[in-house]
């Protein structure tokens, strides 16, 4: 009986695990979500209830849950080295003769392989199972990271057949562009600096306590490398081709070249494709490919003989800084940015640079009138990198930080460990407090149709609005005479507001712009406090406790609702009668039925409208998405559905479901 419990274990964390490997290593689909998501829950069931049977490399595993406090240190059972960089190909030539000279042969070949831009990782196996994870550290010694390693999906927890019975496997933890732009939005929309690279935030991420959250980052490892006692292949291709049989995602573009005339074709060709990746890259690495020559060349102290890197000249050009000024965010936040003159970069026209802040500014010695490179780092903003210190003007002066607000000329002020200044004038400086009022009008919060944001400066301008509250005392009359407003447009002004009283609670609650609170925090406190009073006179602690809510984000709760002037503001919503707490029927019908699911709608509905059927997906805990992918769990289908959508949700086996199948899933 036990027996036949095992073996359907086994059988399903197999299947598991191949989809994984299709999905995370092959970029294929054969599984639709909801048939995976039912695979796990019938395993981690089984698992549950047979405690004997618990495999540290099940894919129960991969969701995280562990915390490490500490990070514990682990010496490397085998060094990990460095590369020589090389920038030219006389360099590369250079090479070639010193190990040719070495070896005693000109009969060497070389593989080239991209050289990813991210944190290096040492993974150990045996017997097919992940043993450890390890960062680099100093090269001796790293910390052990297994437990945020083992979220990521493309990293095999339990090799796929025969490879070696105990070996390392070296690789690059990296955060790919799409992903790590998702991650700054988010950031961005609830005024928190983004990331400066996907390399760092790749590397902060292995050290992040919690794996749960490590688990929600879309990191991704691209393995390059097999260390072992003895390896039974003779080149370094032929390793990486059978490591990738056995799940390891090893990528494609890697080239055995028998020349260094060939290497620099490879080089050529990645130097401009490399920017279709969906990953950064530094440049390319050769290497000797015969594994016995490998070893008869060895290591120098800092890094393998048989091993050069060739790295990609960044995308750099100098200009001239014309001026440095600042720039106030809607949250006080004061950004330096170097206004430059015009310089093509990367295909674009650059004018602008961010100089994120005073100590930068210190660090680089950027001075105005200054010759400076700049540079763009993969797709991000430009940056500028130096000073081209021969072509400084001889009358050139430090540079001055601004000590007051560009914009209402108030003492800014540096909290410790901010890097930023900030202008403290919140309820005077006008760019805050226009900033404010936009973020409270755009379509994510409040959503008033037809008033745009340079209408709200004018009406800043002319006296009539101070604070998003003093929208819902706006009179027709006063807007029909400013400058190029029509009556109809007055109108739909004054009509826009006065149907944004009827806004949910969630979305008033993100439309206030407290710092940190984007849209998904506000969701989570509406849900959780019900109402904005309660929310307001929850203690830090209190707040704490909520899902999702960190230390920053409680204290930025709590300043808020302890100030006189928004206290006031949130009695002159009230009275004007704005939702302020969720509605007694949104109360009466929440649950956690669809928690987890993704749906998409389509096509016309009869028992309900498209839009009470989302709101019913939501209301149970469901989410809402716009297109189909291999994450959705349902369609729900009414008549005249898309025939290209149709398709799609075939193709990737995704269960399309009627109105009356919904309804009945959530009563
Ligand atoms: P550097 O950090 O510039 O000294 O470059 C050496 C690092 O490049 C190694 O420690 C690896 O982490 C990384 N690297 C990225 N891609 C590769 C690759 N294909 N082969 C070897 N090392 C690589
Ligand atoms: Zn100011």
């Amino acid at each position: 009986m036990n027996q036949d419990i095992l073996e359907i274990i086994t059988q399903l964390r197999e299947e598991l695990r191949q989809h994984n490997y299709n999905y995370y290593v092959l970029d294929n689909v054969a599984i639709s979500d909801y048939d995976f998501d039912i695979k796990l829950n019938k395993l981690q069931a089984l698992e549950e209830q047979y405690p004997q049977y618990f495999d540290t490399t099940s894919p129960t595993q991969r969701v995280g849950g562990e915390i490490t406090k500490n990070f514990r240190t682990i010496t490397h059972e085998n060094r990990m080295y460095s590369l020589d960089n090389s920038y030219s190909k006389e360099d590369l030539f250079d090479w070639e003769k010193r190990i040719q000279k070495n070896l005693g042969t000109e009969n060497t070949e070389y593989t080239c392989e991209l050289k990813y831009d991210g944190a290096s990782i040492n993974l150990s196996y045996k017997n097919g199972k992940l043993i450890s994870a390890v960062t680099r550290g100093d090269g001796f010694k790293g910390d052990d990271v297994t437990a945020n390693i083992k979220t990521i999906k493309s990293i095999p927890l339990q090799l796929k057949g025969q490879f070696l019975d105990s070996f390392e496997i070296r690789g690059e933890i990296i955060l790919p562009l799409d992903g790590f732009n998702k991650m700054n939005e988010e950031r961005i929309a609830v005024g928190e600096d983004p990331y400066r690279n996907p390399r760092n935030t790749a590397s902060g991420s292995l050290k992040l306590q919690d794996s749960v959250e490590v688990a929600k980052r879309p990191l991704d490892c691209l393995l390059y490398h097999v260390v072992a006692n003895k390896i039974p292949f003779e080149t370094h291709f032929e390793t990486l081709e059978k490591a990738r049989k056995v799940g390891f995602k090893i990528p494609k573009a890697i080239k055995v070249c028998k020349s260094i005339d060939a290497v620099f074709e490879f080089i050529n060709f990645w130097d401009t494709e490399r920017h279709n990746l969906p990953y950064e890259t530094d440049g390319i690495v050769i290497k000797v490919n015969n594994l016995h020559q490998q070893d008869e060349l060895g290591f120098t102290e800092k890094a393998p003989r048989w091993a050069i890197a060739y790295k990609f000249k960044a995308e750099q050009e100098s200009t001239v800084l014309n001026e440095i000024t600042y720039q106030v965010g809607r949250t006080g936040a004061i950004t330096p940015v170097a206004n430059l003159g015009p310089v093509q970069l990367a295909g674009t026209t650059v004018k602008r640079a961010s100089l994120h802040n005073a100590d930068q500014i210190e660090k680089l010695d950027i001075r105005e009138r200054d010759t400076v490179f700049v540079e763009k780092g993969g797709e991000i903003i430009p940056k500028v990198v130096g000073v081209d210190f021969s072509k400084r003007p001889s009358d050139s002066q430090p540079t001055q930080y601004a000590t007051h607000c560009p914009d209402c000329e108030t003492l800014l002020v540096r909290k410790e460990g901010d890097a930023k200044h900030y202008c403290p004038n919140e309820f005077g400086c006008p760019t805050q407090i226009t900033g404010r009022i936009q973020h409270f009008i755009s379509r994510k919060a409040m959503n008033i149709d037809g008033l745009g944001a340079e209408t709200v400066e004018l009406l800043f301008e002319e006296g009539l609005i101070y604070n998003y509250a003093d929208l819902y005392d706006l009179r027709i009359e006063q807007i029909i005479p400013l400058e190029r407003m029509a009556e109809k447009s007055a109108q739909n002004i004054v009509d826009g507001i006065e149907l944004s009283k009827k806004v949910p609670f969630e979305k008033v609650l993100f439309a206030l712009g407290i710092r940190f609170v984007g849209e998904t925090v506000a969701k989570k406190l509406a849900k959780h406090y019900k109402s904005i009073d309660k929310m307001m006179v929850a203690s830090f602690e209190d707040l704490t406790n909520v899902d999702e809510i960190g230390d920053r984000i409680a204290q930025s709760i709590v300043d808020f609702s302890n100030d006189l002037s928004n206290i006031q503001l949130i009695d002159r919503l009230r009275n004007y009668g704005l939702q302020l707490e969720m509605s007694a029927e949104f109360q009466a019908n929440q649950t956690d039925k669809l928690q987890g699911k993704i749906f998409v709608v389509s096509g016309v509905f009869h028992q309900m409208s498209r839009n009470e059927l989302k709101k019913a997906i939501e209301d149970n805990g469901g989410k809402v998405s716009s297109s189909i992918s291999k994450k959705t769990s349902y369609i729900v289908a009414g008549d005249n559905m898309g025939p290209s959508k149709r398709t799609k949700a075939e193709s990737l086996e995704i269960p399309i479901i009627t109105e009356g199948d919904f309804i009945e899933m959530i009563t």
